[in-house]
């Protein structure tokens, strides 16, 4: 049965860039006759420090934040890694199939490392393994994720191929990474060659799923952009990263190409775009974050569905990663 695996980290707020790359299109998925598994990796969120304190309250608002967006956990199965430990012991198995040569050319790590490599964390290096066994311990064969993302569902498949093959055994499927929709790539409001990412030190360059309509708006009119008007079609955006990113989000949000956003907006000033652009962005955000809030009120809810989500994950992943150990030649 095909099987779809996502998940993100509880690594601080969701943004704007997490919601229009990837949840926004975990709740289209839903819509298709397919079982899915969304998960807050909590066990990823860790390998850069996380304040005890901090990171509880962001695995609830995280998962608050899927089933506001539309998640819905009857449905989907919604829970954090950390509570079924098949992830784990899988992610063990990959780090020996992995090589370290893989590791260190991912971008993310070669980013997020800084120069100062020998201080980061192991599990920083391994992140990528671990992840491979988020997907693989349900045998998942879509995921959907942001445009960042590619370059680890591509070593997923390197994983899977090498176990494949180093025990002789057609086992794991090969999955495809699902990058999709007007804005997989959402850039920092400050920096137009940065993506937006909630762990980035600087508020200002990312719309936060929590921020009210006046933050929105400030965030916005102050977003860099150039002198420009805007052109009438997508070719004239090219050398403009600031001014694309700003017209991929509102195309993101109103479901619309940036064709059909430049047929509106082209000849316009920023001064005129921007307040179009913090309408939408209000609109479309403010009910999920009323509802964010609300559920945060009941954090009892919030954890008992994780709970019940954890419980029906490992009925997929014990038999998977049992099957695996056998493979490998464990006694047990
Ligand atoms: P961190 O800075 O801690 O890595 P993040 O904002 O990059 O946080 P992740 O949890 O790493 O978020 O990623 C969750 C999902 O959101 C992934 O599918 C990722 O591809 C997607 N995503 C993250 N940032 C963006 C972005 N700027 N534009 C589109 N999709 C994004
Ligand atoms: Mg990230």
């Amino acid at each position: 049965t095909p099987r779809v695996f996502s998940g993100i980290q509880p690594s601080g707020g969701l943004t704007l860039g997490n919601y229009l790359g990837a949840i926004k299109r975990f709740v289209e998925k839903q819509a298709e006759p397919i079982e899915q598994v969304y998960c807050v990796v909590d066990m990823h969120a860790i390998t850069v420090w996380q304040d005890p304190e901090a990171l509880r309250r962001q695995t609830r608002e995280l998962t608050a934040g899927y089933l506001a967006a539309g998640i819905d956990p009857t449905r989907s199965i919604l829970f954090n890694q950390s509570q079924v430990k098949e992830h784990a012991e899988l992610g063990w198995i990959f780090n020996c199939v992995a090589r370290m040569g893989w590791m260190q050319r991912m971008t993310q790590w070669k980013d997020k490392a800084g120069k100062n490599t020998q201080n980061a964390s192991l599990g920083l290096l391994a992140y990528p393994s671990l992840m491979a066994a988020d997907i693989l311990v349900y045998h998942a064969t879509e995921v959907p994720v942001g445009e960042d993302q590619k370059q680890h569902v591509e070593l997923t498949r390197d994983i899977a191929t090498k176990f494949n093959h180093d025990y002789g055994v057609d086992f794991f499927p090969i999955p495809e990474p699902r990058i999709e929709g007007a804005a997989t790539r959402v850039m920092s409001l400050r920096d137009g060659s940065k993506k937006m990412s909630k762990s980035d030190p600087s508020d200002a360059s990312r719309i936060n799923m929590t921020d009210d309509a006046d933050t929105i708006a400030k965030k916005i009119r102050k977003a860099k952009t150039d002198p420009e008007a805007l052109p009438s079609e997508a070719k004239g955006l090219e050398d403009r990263p600031e001014a694309r990113n700003l017209v991929n989000i509102y195309a993101g949000l109103a479901e619309m190409s940036v064709d059909q956003v430049l047929a509106e907006a082209g000849g316009k000033q920023f001064s005129e775009f921007k307040p179009m652009l913090s309408e939408l962005a209000v609109a479309k955000l403010s009910p999920i974050s009323n509802e964010m809030s609300r559920l945060m009120q009941d954090p009892a809810e919030i954890d008992r569905i994780l709970g019940q989500g954890a419980d029906r994950a490992r009925e997929i992943a014990a038999p998977i990663l049992t099957k695996t150990k056998e493979i490998v030649g464990m006694v047990g």
